[in-house]
C-alpha cells in the first residue's frame, strides 16, 4: 500500500467542487489518512513546484496557488499515486478526458483544479512537506476486506 499527497487547489475551494472531489476518491476506495486547510506560503510553493520556478508563468501560478486556502489530502490504497493520477487526468483541463477530475471540472492550463503527487519518491517528499507524522492517521476501514483481494493488501 502507499499514500499520495493531493492539494484541493484554490480552483476547487472558490467554485465549491470539494464535496464532490472528495466524494470521487472514496467512492474509488482510497481511504482519506490526512486531511486539512491550510494557506500556501511563497515559500513552500517556491519548494514545491521548484522544478517551474524559471517558467515565465511561475508568478501567475504563484498567485493562483495563493488566491484561498487550499485543502491537502493524505490519499492511501494499493498503487494509490498512479490510481490517483489516472483519475486527476492532463495538466491542461481542456486536454483531460471526461471522466477525469482535470476533465470534468477545468478548462485551464493553471486553474487545473487539484495538484496529485507523480510517483511513490515524490508522494514521500510532498507528505513530508504538507503534514507532520501525527497528522496522518493509520487506521483501517470495515470495508476494506471488500474493497482488494487478500494479495493487493500488501
Ligand atoms: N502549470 C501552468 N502552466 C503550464 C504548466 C503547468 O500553469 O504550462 C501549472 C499547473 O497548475 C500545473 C502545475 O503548474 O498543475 C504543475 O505543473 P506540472 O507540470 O507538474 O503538472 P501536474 O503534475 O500538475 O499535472
Ligand atoms: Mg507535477
Amino acid at each position: 500500500m502507499e499514500t499520495s499527497l493531493v492539494i484541493l487547489k484554490p480552483s476547487a475551494i472558490l467554485h465549491g467542487y470539494v464535496g464532490q472531489i472528495i466524494t470521487r476518491f472514496q467512492q474509488k476506495g482510497l481511504v482519506i489518512r490526512g486531511m486539512k486547510m491550510m494557506q500556501l506560503s511563497e515559500e513552500l510553493l517556491r519548494e514545491h513546484y521548484a522544478h517551474l520556478v524559471d517558467r515565465p508563468f511561475f508568478p501567475d501560478l504563484l498567485h493562483s496557488m495563493m488566491a484561498s486556502p487550499v485543502i491537502v489530502m493524505a490519499l492511501w490504497g494499493n498503487d494509490a499515486v498512479e490510481v490517483v493520477r489516472i483519475m486527476t487526468g492532463a495538466t491542461n483541463g481542456r486536454k483531460a478526458l471526461p471522466g477525469t477530475i482535470r476533465g470534468d471540472f477545468s478548462m485551464s492550463g493553471q486553474e487545473n483544479i487539484i495538484h496529485a503527487s507523480d510517483s511513490p519518491a515524490n508522494a514521500e517528499i510532498e507528505l513530508k512537506r504538507f503534514f507532520s507524522p501525527d497528522e496522518i492517521f493509520s487506521y483501517l476501514p470495515t470495508s476494506l476486506a471488500y474493497t482488494y483481494e487478500p494479495a493487493e493488501m500488501k
